[in-house]
């Protein structure tokens, strides 16, 4: 079988992935900033990550995958200006920053949870872990390359530049970089170089969330929460850093950085970015008035939705797109995923019903290979999902002509759609409000019951209908026959 190669937006090339420490494999995600619902946008990253993550684990790594929760220090600007994204919300609607964190995390995991992704291994918050971020500042300041101005400590750009490549991972050339910035930023004066960025930043009188440090009472800068978290959790350098393209430039540069100022060490060996969902060919943003929320796309309430698509249609629409790839949202894409998904699943469904011989003139050896070196070329879907559509049409043609394969065959194909369909890929049947074992339970005991008023003893009867009343089910006996709801 191929080996796993992974693109590395560092090095601009596919990796053979080699951990540092097999089997153990350490995976870093930025994770949400929780100041409103998450998007469809946001939902496509992280559902690239748990794919990632569940191919990782199915090749037999034991992965700890870290995500973090954003609850202090993001400013509107994503720099060093503008109020706390946060404290903003907690402000205009009259809440404590942590309850706007709480309202919206919980809601970020149930949509997570609808989408069938896998919660990580470790999901630190920076709040959390304010004592890690100002001793790895403490730590830059003493190797030189960070100072402080009236109770706000600065990284030194220019100067890690003149040792450490800073732009390694835009590939941006710095004088470009400082050209483009504007003089005009809020506490620019404070500041000695342009680039500079805040590791700490002093709170003012109004600012609710503030701890107090060496520097006075204040609160981390965005970029540095990461770093800290990272190196707690994985070590100074670990496998994987992954998130979103568009925090390359600046998110994840200032983060490797700080790792480097302070340990002399990048953090990742790979970075890892997905491209973004798009709308029209915009990106997906709260900002530009073309996001929704899932729940939308569910239930098909918005301008842009013809009709509502069901979590697992979703899923598997975002999957039919490389990680790397823009993807664009459209109906016709949604409606062509649906039938796509279904077709997917009558298959799975088929595969066990396959009459079996000693002969067969069908195999999957080749169908496996594909499926296997599609996903260790970066992890490519929509070629793997290609590849098991072979496997579908096959399925199917043995299906209708009531044809037959061997048993060993059989059990190879079974492996593989199972493995690759709902560990991998993370889809899974759908059913129509209660799993397919409630329901089975419950055909079971409706039998059973029926049976007992056969034979008139309706005590027992009453006792089925009465215990599961007592479980929130409510049994009928109409003219259709019995029925049941359960609340
Ligand atoms: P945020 O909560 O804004 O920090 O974003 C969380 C993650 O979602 C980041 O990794 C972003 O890069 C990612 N993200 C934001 N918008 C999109 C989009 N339209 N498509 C894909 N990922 C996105
Ligand atoms: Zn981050």
């Amino acid at each position: 079988m191929s080996e796993l190669r992974i693109y590395n937006t560092l090095s601009r090339e596919k990796e053979v992935f080699q951990p540092l420490n097999a089997p153990h494999v350490g995976m870093y995600v930025c994770g949400p900033t929780l100041y409103s619902f998450a998007h469809l946008g946001n939902c496509r990253t992280f559902m690239s990550f748990d794919v990632v993550f569940r191919y990782l684990k199915h090749l037999g790594y034991k992965v700890r995958y870290v995500r973090n929760i954003t609850d202090v220090g993001h400013l509107e600007s994503d720099g060093d200006v503008g109020e706390d994204k946060i404290a903003k919300r907690a402000r205009l609607e009259k809440l404590e920053p942590m309850e706007v964190v709480q309202l919206y995390a919980v809601d970020f995991h149930k949509v997570l949870d609808d989408f069938n992704l896998l919660p990580p291994s470790i999901e630190p918050s920076a709040s959390g872990h304010v004592i890690e971020q100002i001793e790895m500042t403490k730590k830059i300041i003493e190797n030189g390359l960070a100072y402080e101005v009236d109770g706000t400590v600065w990284f030194d750009v220019e100067k890690f530049a003149k040792t450490y490549p800073y732009t390694e991972l835009s590939g941006r050339k710095l004088d470009e970089l400082l050209e483009g910035t504007r003089d005009n930023l809020e506490g620019q004066s404070e500041k000695r170089g342009r680039l500079d960025f805040a590791l700490w930043k002093k709170a003012k009188p109004e600012h609710i969330m503030r701890w107090p440090s060496p520097w006075g009472e204040g609160f981390p800068g965005w970029h540095i929460e990461c770093s800290a978290m990272s190196s707690k959790y994985l070590g100074e350098q670990f496998d994987i850093h992954g998130g979103g393209m568009d925090l390359i430039p600046t998110h994840h540069t200032n983060e490797i950085a700080q790792s480097v100022a302070c340990c002399k060490k990048s953090p990742a060996k790979i970075w890892m970015h997905t491209n973004m969902l798009t709308v029209n060919g915009q990106k997906m943003s709260k900002s530009l008035g073309n996001s929704f929320l899932p729940e939308e796309l569910f239930e098909g309430r918005h301008a842009l939705l013809e009709r509502g698509y069901s979590p697992m249609v979703v899923r598997f629409f975002m999957l039919q797109a490389h990680y790397r790839s823009t993807l664009d949202f459209s109906n016709a894409a949604l409606q062509a995923s649906e039938k796509g998904f279904q077709r997917l699943m009558n298959a799975v469904k088929l595969i066990a019903d396959l009459k079996t011989s000693a002969t067969s003139s069908f195999h999957f050896e080749k169908i496996k290979t594909e499926v296997y070196d599609a996903l260790n070329d970066d992890f490519n879907t929509p070629v793997a999902i290609a590849a098991l559509f072979e496997g579908v049409r096959i399925i199917n043609s043995i299906n209708d002509a009531k044809d037959t394969i061997t048993a060993a065959d059989k059990e190879q194909v079974q492996k593989l759609f199972s493995e690759i369909v709902f560990d991998v890929l993370g889809l899974k049947q759908e059913t129509t409000g209660h799993s397919d074992k409630v329901s089975g339970l419950m055909n079971l005991i409706l039998d059973l019951r029926k049976d007992v008023r056969t034979k008139k003893d309706f005590a027992a009867s009453d006792k089925i209908r009465d215990e599961l009343l007592k479980v929130g089910i409510q049994v009928k006996d109409g003219k259709e026959g019995v029925t049941w709801t359960s609340n």
